[in-house]
Protein backbone atom coordinates (compact mmCIF):
# COMPACT_ATOMS: atom_id res chain seq x y z
CA UNK A 1 0.00 0.00 0.00
CA UNK A 2 2.83 2.02 0.83
CA UNK A 3 4.47 1.53 -2.15
CA UNK A 4 1.26 2.06 -4.27
CA UNK A 5 1.18 5.52 -2.66
CA UNK A 6 4.76 6.39 -3.05
CA UNK A 7 4.58 5.51 -6.92
CA UNK A 8 1.32 8.24 -7.08
CA UNK A 9 3.08 10.95 -5.45
CA UNK A 10 5.86 10.57 -7.48
CA UNK A 11 4.22 10.15 -10.70
CA UNK A 12 2.05 13.42 -9.64
CA UNK A 13 4.94 15.15 -8.56
CA UNK A 14 6.11 14.32 -12.32
CA UNK A 15 3.25 15.22 -13.86
CA UNK A 16 3.43 18.64 -11.79
CA UNK A 17 7.12 19.35 -12.90
CA UNK A 18 6.13 18.32 -16.41
CA UNK A 19 2.97 21.40 -16.18
CA UNK A 20 5.73 23.42 -14.47
CA UNK A 21 8.12 23.44 -17.26
CA UNK A 22 5.82 23.83 -20.09
CA UNK A 23 4.50 26.83 -18.30
CA UNK A 24 7.90 28.49 -17.86
CA UNK A 25 8.98 27.64 -21.28
CA UNK A 26 9.26 30.28 -24.27
CA UNK A 27 6.20 30.29 -26.26
CA UNK A 28 5.93 28.34 -29.14
CA UNK A 29 5.31 30.99 -31.85
CA UNK A 30 3.75 28.35 -34.66
CA UNK A 31 1.11 27.03 -31.83
CA UNK A 32 1.62 27.32 -28.06
CA UNK A 33 1.42 24.27 -26.26
CA UNK A 34 -0.97 22.79 -24.39
CA UNK A 35 -0.53 24.50 -20.67
CA UNK A 36 0.30 27.98 -22.83
CA UNK A 37 -3.49 27.34 -24.84
CA UNK A 38 -5.11 26.66 -21.78
CA UNK A 39 -4.04 29.80 -20.10
CA UNK A 40 -4.80 31.83 -22.70
CA UNK A 41 -8.21 30.72 -23.14
CA UNK A 42 -8.22 31.17 -19.32
CA UNK A 43 -7.33 34.99 -19.87
CA UNK A 44 -9.59 35.59 -23.04
CA UNK A 45 -12.65 34.10 -20.96
CA UNK A 46 -11.84 36.48 -17.83
CA UNK A 47 -11.64 39.56 -20.16
CA UNK A 48 -14.83 38.49 -22.21
CA UNK A 49 -16.81 38.60 -19.09
CA UNK A 50 -15.22 42.01 -17.54
CA UNK A 51 -16.26 43.41 -20.48
CA UNK A 52 -19.24 42.37 -21.04
CA UNK A 53 -20.27 43.81 -17.64
CA UNK A 54 -19.37 47.18 -18.37
CA UNK A 55 -21.04 50.04 -19.63
CA UNK A 56 -21.22 49.95 -23.47
CA UNK A 57 -19.54 53.14 -23.28
CA UNK A 58 -16.19 52.04 -21.71
CA UNK A 59 -16.01 48.73 -23.75
CA UNK A 60 -13.81 50.37 -26.45
CA UNK A 61 -11.76 52.14 -23.77
CA UNK A 62 -11.09 49.74 -21.09
CA UNK A 63 -8.21 50.19 -18.90
CA UNK A 64 -5.01 48.14 -19.07
CA UNK A 65 -4.71 47.85 -15.88
CA UNK A 66 -8.53 46.95 -14.87
CA UNK A 67 -7.91 43.69 -17.49
CA UNK A 68 -5.05 42.69 -15.56
CA UNK A 69 -6.17 43.15 -11.82
CA UNK A 70 -9.13 40.27 -13.55
CA UNK A 71 -7.04 37.63 -13.37
CA UNK A 72 -4.73 35.13 -10.85
CA UNK A 73 -1.12 35.47 -10.42
CA UNK A 74 -0.39 32.90 -13.26
CA UNK A 75 -2.47 34.41 -15.70
CA UNK A 76 -0.92 37.68 -15.33
CA UNK A 77 2.12 36.46 -15.40
CA UNK A 78 1.59 34.47 -18.97
CA UNK A 79 -0.36 37.67 -20.45
CA UNK A 80 2.68 39.22 -19.82
CA UNK A 81 4.87 36.89 -21.09
CA UNK A 82 3.19 37.21 -24.27
CA UNK A 83 3.24 41.33 -24.22
CA UNK A 84 6.60 40.96 -23.65
CA UNK A 85 7.33 39.36 -27.16
CA UNK A 86 9.01 41.85 -29.51
CA UNK A 87 5.83 42.16 -32.30
CA UNK A 88 9.01 41.43 -34.72
CA UNK A 89 9.95 38.37 -34.09
CA UNK A 90 6.33 37.05 -34.64
CA UNK A 91 6.35 39.14 -37.57
CA UNK A 92 4.80 42.39 -36.54
CA UNK A 93 6.92 44.61 -38.90
CA UNK A 94 5.18 47.77 -37.95
CA UNK A 95 6.42 50.47 -35.52
CA UNK A 96 5.54 51.64 -31.93
CA UNK A 97 2.75 54.27 -31.82
CA UNK A 98 1.92 54.40 -28.32
CA UNK A 99 0.15 53.75 -25.24
CA UNK A 100 -1.20 57.33 -24.03
CA UNK A 101 -4.77 58.08 -24.50
CA UNK A 102 -5.64 61.13 -26.70
CA UNK A 103 -6.52 64.02 -24.68
CA UNK A 104 -9.74 65.00 -27.54
CA UNK A 105 -11.87 61.84 -27.87
CA UNK A 106 -15.35 62.53 -29.88
CA UNK A 107 -18.09 59.50 -28.72
CA UNK A 108 -19.65 58.40 -31.60
CA UNK A 109 -22.81 56.88 -30.78
CA UNK A 110 -23.29 53.04 -31.56
CA UNK A 111 -25.27 52.38 -35.09
CA UNK A 112 -27.40 49.16 -36.54
CA UNK A 113 -26.22 47.56 -39.49
CA UNK A 114 -26.81 44.93 -41.89
CA UNK A 115 -30.04 42.88 -42.38
CA UNK A 116 -32.57 42.51 -40.36
CA UNK A 117 -31.66 38.43 -39.84
CA UNK A 118 -28.03 39.65 -39.86
CA UNK A 119 -27.99 43.02 -37.54
CA UNK A 120 -25.42 43.94 -35.81
CA UNK A 121 -24.31 47.27 -33.74
CA UNK A 122 -21.12 48.93 -34.16
CA UNK A 123 -21.22 49.68 -29.97
CA UNK A 124 -19.47 52.95 -28.99
CA UNK A 125 -16.67 53.99 -30.98
CA UNK A 126 -14.67 56.90 -29.87
CA UNK A 127 -12.00 58.88 -32.53
CA UNK A 128 -9.65 61.82 -31.84
CA UNK A 129 -11.36 65.04 -33.02
CA UNK A 130 -9.37 65.99 -36.11
CA UNK A 131 -10.03 63.02 -37.22
CA UNK A 132 -13.84 62.44 -36.53
CA UNK A 133 -13.91 65.87 -38.16
CA UNK A 134 -12.67 64.61 -41.56
CA UNK A 135 -14.69 61.12 -41.19
CA UNK A 136 -17.73 63.73 -41.12
CA UNK A 137 -16.76 65.99 -43.96
CA UNK A 138 -15.44 62.67 -46.12
CA UNK A 139 -18.49 60.72 -45.73
CA UNK A 140 -20.94 63.58 -46.71
CA UNK A 141 -19.12 63.91 -49.64
CA UNK A 142 -19.69 60.06 -49.96
CA UNK A 143 -23.59 60.56 -49.64
CA UNK A 144 -23.01 63.46 -52.39
CA UNK A 145 -21.13 61.57 -54.65
CA UNK A 146 -22.80 57.83 -54.54
CA UNK A 147 -25.35 57.96 -51.86
CA UNK A 148 -23.66 55.85 -49.64
CA UNK A 149 -21.69 56.14 -46.36
CA UNK A 150 -19.40 53.98 -44.07
CA UNK A 151 -20.21 53.45 -40.34
CA UNK A 152 -17.18 53.66 -37.57
CA UNK A 153 -16.02 49.68 -36.98
CA UNK A 154 -13.97 50.24 -34.89
CA UNK A 155 -11.61 53.50 -34.01
CA UNK A 156 -9.64 54.58 -30.86
CA UNK A 157 -8.86 51.49 -28.99
CA UNK A 158 -7.58 51.65 -25.23
CA UNK A 159 -4.51 49.66 -24.92
CA UNK A 160 -6.81 47.67 -22.65
CA UNK A 161 -9.00 46.62 -25.50
CA UNK A 162 -6.33 46.25 -27.71
CA UNK A 163 -4.92 43.30 -25.50
CA UNK A 164 -8.58 41.89 -25.10
CA UNK A 165 -8.83 41.66 -28.98
CA UNK A 166 -4.86 39.97 -28.91
CA UNK A 167 -6.43 37.49 -27.21
CA UNK A 168 -9.39 37.03 -28.90
CA UNK A 169 -8.43 36.50 -31.81
CA UNK A 170 -5.64 34.13 -30.67
CA UNK A 171 -8.24 31.82 -29.31
CA UNK A 172 -11.44 32.21 -31.38
CA UNK A 173 -9.44 32.16 -35.47
CA UNK A 174 -5.43 31.98 -34.87
CA UNK A 175 -5.91 28.69 -33.25
CA UNK A 176 -2.98 30.02 -30.73
CA UNK A 177 -0.78 30.32 -33.11
CA UNK A 178 1.45 33.43 -32.95
CA UNK A 179 2.41 34.46 -35.83
CA UNK A 180 -0.80 34.11 -37.65
CA UNK A 181 -2.80 36.23 -34.87
CA UNK A 182 0.43 39.34 -35.91
CA UNK A 183 -0.94 39.03 -39.60
CA UNK A 184 -4.25 40.02 -38.14
CA UNK A 185 -4.00 42.11 -34.75
CA UNK A 186 -1.26 44.20 -33.09
CA UNK A 187 0.11 44.01 -29.71
CA UNK A 188 -0.98 46.92 -27.02
CA UNK A 189 0.57 49.99 -28.38
CA UNK A 190 1.37 48.80 -31.56
CA UNK A 191 -2.29 49.62 -33.50
CA UNK A 192 -2.73 52.52 -35.71
CA UNK A 193 -5.90 52.14 -33.22
CA UNK A 194 -4.14 53.34 -30.57
CA UNK A 195 -2.56 56.16 -31.99
CA UNK A 196 -3.38 58.97 -30.36
CA UNK A 197 -3.43 61.25 -33.49
CA UNK A 198 -2.99 59.31 -36.25
CA UNK A 199 -5.50 57.19 -35.41
CA UNK A 200 -7.21 54.78 -37.83
CA UNK A 201 -10.53 53.90 -38.78
CA UNK A 202 -11.77 50.21 -39.44
CA UNK A 203 -15.28 50.98 -41.78
CA UNK A 204 -18.58 48.92 -41.96
CA UNK A 205 -21.41 49.63 -44.47
CA UNK A 206 -24.77 49.42 -43.86
CA UNK A 207 -25.08 45.91 -45.09
CA UNK A 208 -23.07 45.14 -42.10
CA UNK A 209 -20.03 44.26 -44.66
CA UNK A 210 -16.65 45.13 -42.86
CA UNK A 211 -14.48 42.60 -44.66
CA UNK A 212 -13.71 39.90 -41.61
CA UNK A 213 -16.74 39.65 -39.52
CA UNK A 214 -18.32 36.21 -39.32
CA UNK A 215 -17.47 34.22 -43.18
CA UNK A 216 -16.67 37.32 -44.75
CA UNK A 217 -13.51 38.14 -46.24
CA UNK A 218 -11.15 41.07 -47.63
CA UNK A 219 -12.63 40.49 -51.03
CA UNK A 220 -16.15 41.24 -49.77
CA UNK A 221 -15.05 44.56 -48.70
CA UNK A 222 -12.93 45.22 -51.93
CA UNK A 223 -16.31 45.09 -54.11
CA UNK A 224 -18.03 47.65 -52.76
CA UNK A 225 -18.64 50.79 -54.43
CA UNK A 226 -18.01 52.57 -51.09
CA UNK A 227 -14.45 50.96 -50.88
CA UNK A 228 -14.14 52.68 -54.83
CA UNK A 229 -14.74 55.42 -53.82
CA UNK A 230 -12.56 55.75 -50.63
CA UNK A 231 -9.38 55.14 -53.21
CA UNK A 232 -10.35 57.89 -55.38
CA UNK A 233 -11.13 60.18 -52.71
CA UNK A 234 -10.09 59.48 -49.17
CA UNK A 235 -6.32 60.97 -49.27
CA UNK A 236 -8.77 64.87 -49.48
CA UNK A 237 -9.03 64.28 -45.94
CA UNK A 238 -5.93 63.02 -44.73
CA UNK A 239 -7.41 59.35 -44.79
CA UNK A 240 -4.75 56.46 -46.13
CA UNK A 241 -5.26 52.74 -46.44
CA UNK A 242 -2.58 51.70 -43.88
CA UNK A 243 -2.52 48.17 -44.84
CA UNK A 244 -2.78 47.17 -48.70
CA UNK A 245 -1.71 44.20 -50.62
CA UNK A 246 1.68 43.01 -50.25
CA UNK A 247 2.22 45.77 -47.28
CA UNK A 248 5.93 45.81 -45.60
CA UNK A 249 4.12 45.74 -42.09
CA UNK A 250 3.77 41.69 -42.05
CA UNK A 251 0.06 42.66 -41.80
CA UNK A 252 -2.79 40.97 -44.18
CA UNK A 253 -4.75 42.87 -46.89
CA UNK A 254 -6.98 45.18 -44.53
CA UNK A 255 -9.29 47.28 -47.13
CA UNK A 256 -11.35 48.43 -44.43
CA UNK A 257 -8.53 50.28 -42.55
CA UNK A 258 -7.59 53.52 -42.84
CA UNK A 259 -5.48 55.94 -40.68
CA UNK A 260 -5.49 59.64 -40.58
CA UNK A 261 -3.03 61.68 -41.18
CA UNK A 262 -2.21 65.05 -42.22
CA UNK A 263 0.92 64.88 -45.12
ZN1 LIG B 1 -8.18 48.28 -38.06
Amino acid sequence: MKKILLLLLILFSAVFIYIVLLFIQRPDYEELNFVHKRFAQLVHDKWETKINSLPKEERAVVDYDILMDELNYFERKFAQKLFSINPNDIGFKGPFYSREKPANLVKIESVKVGKSEQESETGIQYCPYQSYLNYERMMKKMEDDIGMRLYIDSGYRSPGRQAYLFFYYLVTSSEFSLLENAKWIAMPGYSEHGHPINNAIDFINEDGINGFSGNQTAKDFEVLEEYNWLQANAHLFNFYLSYPKGNPYGVEFEPWHWHWEVK
